[in-house]
């Protein structure tokens, strides 16, 4: 019974847990490439929302910032003006999974359905997908062979300010935002889901900390721009 139980654990370990701390330690090829430059990727998570998305780009155009968009594919079909005014205004989408359930708790039928499905609907949109965050920055073995399959660079974040959280101020994010935020940074947060209408203290957050970094001469890149 010892020997079995152990068996279960390690086999979890490799199946799981291994693949996504080590994505998550070893630094990805737009983390190196941004790494000397004065560039700074904001990337939202967890949209698309019919609200804060469209709210968050109204910022993003006063400003003329680009992003990336690391989209929940089901959000798609409701949202289809949204996703076309992200193409519009020259952001990257990228996928976020189909319904953000979590790969360290599902197994090769399930993931295959999330990125088959993902994809299709993507296409569907007339949406050619190079980029993929899952949700957490989690991982299994299948989600690496669909990542393979499907041609997408796996993306994670250097800075997350722990914007989804109800405890998180407006004052907190956009402290946290500035002093976080140094060359190089790939910002991950979030214009969806979150507790307690998350996504509108984002949103009131980078009103105070974008023009706060870009006297500081950053400059904000997507990841399309970083891939050329
Ligand atoms: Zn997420």
């Amino acid at each position: 019974m010892e020997k079995l139980i152990l068996f279960i654990v390690i086999t979890y370990l490799f199946y799981c847990i291994v693949p996504t701390f080590y994505h998550k330690w070893l630094p990805t090829k737009a983390i190196k490439y941004l790494a000397n430059k004065n560039d700074i990727a904001l990337t939202f998570d967890d949209g698309i929302d019919s609200i804060y998305t469209n709210q968050l780009l109204d910022l993003l155009y006063q400003y003329h910032i680009k992003a990336t968009f690391f989209i929940v594919a089901k959000t798609i079909d409701e949202n289809g003006e949204i996703i076309k005014r992200m193409i519009k205004e020259g952001h990257t989408v990228g996928l976020h999974s189909l319904e953000h359930k979590n790969a360290l708790f599902h197994g090769y039928f399930y993931t295959k359905k999330d990125f088959e499905m993902s994809m299709s609907i993507m296409k569907k949109h007339g949406l050619h997908i190079r980029y993929f965050r899952p949700p957490w920055g989690h991982v299994n073995l299948f989600t690496l062979k669909y990542i393979k399959k499907y041609n997408l660079d796996f993306i994670l974040w250097n800075v997350m300010v722990g914007d989804w959280k109800k405890s998180s101020t407006t004052k907190d994010i956009t402290e946290r935002l500035i002093k976080k935020a140094r060359k190089g940074s790939i910002i991950c947060l979030h214009d969806g889901r979150g507790r307690d209408k998350a996504p509108k203290r984002t949103i009131e957050a980078l009103e105070s900390a974008i023009p706060c970094l870009q006297s500081r001469g950053f400059n904000f890149v997507t990841l399309e721009e970083i891939n050329g």
